[in-house]
């Protein structure tokens, strides 16, 4: 099989072959149709399978069929981005920030990332710019929502990764906090991809909590 088959934008066929990515991994051909069709998604997926692209590629191409703009520099200096992607660390953060900008190449698609431990003030300047997709550790945004750097109300996508290692870390109720936030009107429909190694208990419940009629694929 090959990317081809799956119903992604040239624009995206294109950046993926500049990634060298032949052919689509088992998680890649499975979960990324399911996602380009709306539906919710839990995935168990480990680290090397490919999973980044698996949520990265559909969230991108449904902004870009959407042709949604929030990633214009905004009016306010409250950013608001289209997509969020939550991950555990800021290394995980900065591997995703990275390989999402190449499959968003010469999209128009802006990507911005938040993590702690480094200044504040930096990051929110570059997502001042503008974001439509935004990366980032719970804590770091619990924060930039606390002050109105960023506003989480017109999030469309939500990607969760490596979910049991949040929870492991003790994210659970910044993970919560921020889903409420998104939950609030005006907020409309969601689309959510929660992706996890293992899936205990305290993932089924995050599954049942923040899922809507989802699929559960494991490869
Ligand atoms: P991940 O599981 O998302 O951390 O990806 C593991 C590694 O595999 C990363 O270095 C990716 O760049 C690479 N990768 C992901 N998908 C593919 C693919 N379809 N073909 C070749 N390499 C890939």
């Amino acid at each position: 099989s090959s990317f081809d088959e799956i119903d992604l934008l040239e624009s995206m066929n294109k950046n993926i072959s500049r990634c060298k990515y032949e052919k689509p991994t088992p998680i890649q051909r499975h979960a990324i149709p399911i996602a380009l069709a709306g539906r919710d998604l839990m995935a168990c997926a480990q680290t090397g399978s490919g999973k980044t692209a698996a949520f990265c590629l559909p969230i991108i191409c449904g902004i870009l069929r959407n042709g949604v703009s929030n990633g214009k520099k905004p009016a306010s200096r409250i950013a608001c981005p289209t997509a969020l992607v939550l991950s555990p660390t800021r290394e995980l953060s900065c591997q995703i920030h990275d390989e999402a900008k190449k499959f968003a190449y010469q999209t128009g698609i802006k990507i911005g990332v938040a993590y702690g431990g480094a200044p504040f003030g930096l990051q929110v300047r570059n997502l001042e710019r503008g974001v439509d997709v935004l990366v980032a550790t719970p804590g770091r945004l619990v924060d930039m929502v606390e002050r109105e750097r960023v506003s989480l109300r017109m999030i469309k996508y939500l990607a969760i990764d490596e979910a049991d290692r949040m929870l492991d870390m003790g994210f659970e109720p910044q993970i919560r906090q921020i889903v409420e936030q998104m939950d609030m009107p005006p907020a409309g429909a969601r689309q959510t991809l929660l992706f996890s190694a293992t899936f205990p208990n305290d993932i089924q419940m995050l599954a049942s909590d923040f899922l809507s009629n989802y699929i559960f694929l494991t490869v």
